[in-house]
């Protein structure tokens, strides 16, 4: 386990290591960020969005909550979002959710955990949403089918979005893509929830829903 101290030791050396291998990389970090990338994640420890893609500092913007949720008014993270479209031009958005995500499970489960408990009734109304998949699901199923659904629902959510509705209206090129990560083998599946155009996103939702109840019969 790491101590405070130990980060600016591990830091220094990482930036030597970096410099040794890869003489200028930080020079040419200064210059710009030009990432084609944007994930959009859980604030979980255990799901680093570099680490887990192999991708380094400059190519991938990045915007974690709990539980990856993209509220309607949530200027953080739509401001986030137009940034990195409007701005970087990022090719492709990842809305990336995790098995055995505390904020999912405590949805499905009801379980209190303070003031997160209002931030987690997006998911709850996720769970509502879709109660008739979940019932008919055996209860060790129900978790991560869930964190399927609630990537599948964020994605509709910032595919609704000005941001993105304005994007595709310009015919800007960008995609929108809902993956989950598994903590238990660090890999990604891609949930076929991919939009690339507003009229996309209700065949991609209604396809994505039922890969979700064919993976889990
Ligand atoms: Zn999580």
């Amino acid at each position: 386990m790491a101590n405070i101290n130990d980060l600016f030791s591990h830091n220094r050396a990482w930036a030597a290591e970096m410099e040794r291998t890869r003489p200028g990389f930080f020079t040419s970090l200064t210059k710009q960020q030009k990432p084609k990338f944007m994930w959009i994640g859980c604030s979980d420890s255990r799901v680093p969005a570099n680490q887990i893609t192999g991708l380094e500092p400059g190519e991938v913007f990045v915007h974690r909550n709990v539980a990856n949720v993209i509220v309607h008014s949530d200027l953080n993270a739509l401001s986030t979002v137009q940034f990195a479209v409007d701005m970087l031009k990022v090719e492709h958005i990842m809305v990336v959710g995790h098995y055995g995500c505390g904020g999912v499970l405590a949805a499905l489960n009801n379980t209190r955990v303070g003031l997160a408990d209002n931030w987690i009734r997006h998911i709850q109304d996720v769970r509502d949403r879709h109660r008739g998949i979940l019932d008919n699901l055996g209860p060790e199923r129900r978790g991560d089918a869930l964190v399927d659904l609630n990537v599948i629902e964020q994605v509709v959510n910032l595919c609704v979005s000005t941001v993105m509705t304005d994007a595709w209206a310009k015919g800007q090129k960008v995609c929108v893509h809902g993956w989950a990560f598994g903590v238990h083998d660090g890999l990604l599946q891609d949930l076929h929830m991919t939009v690339a155009d507003t009229d996309q996103i209700e065949p991609a939702y209604r396809a994505a829903v039922e890969g979700v109840v064919a993976a889990r019969r």
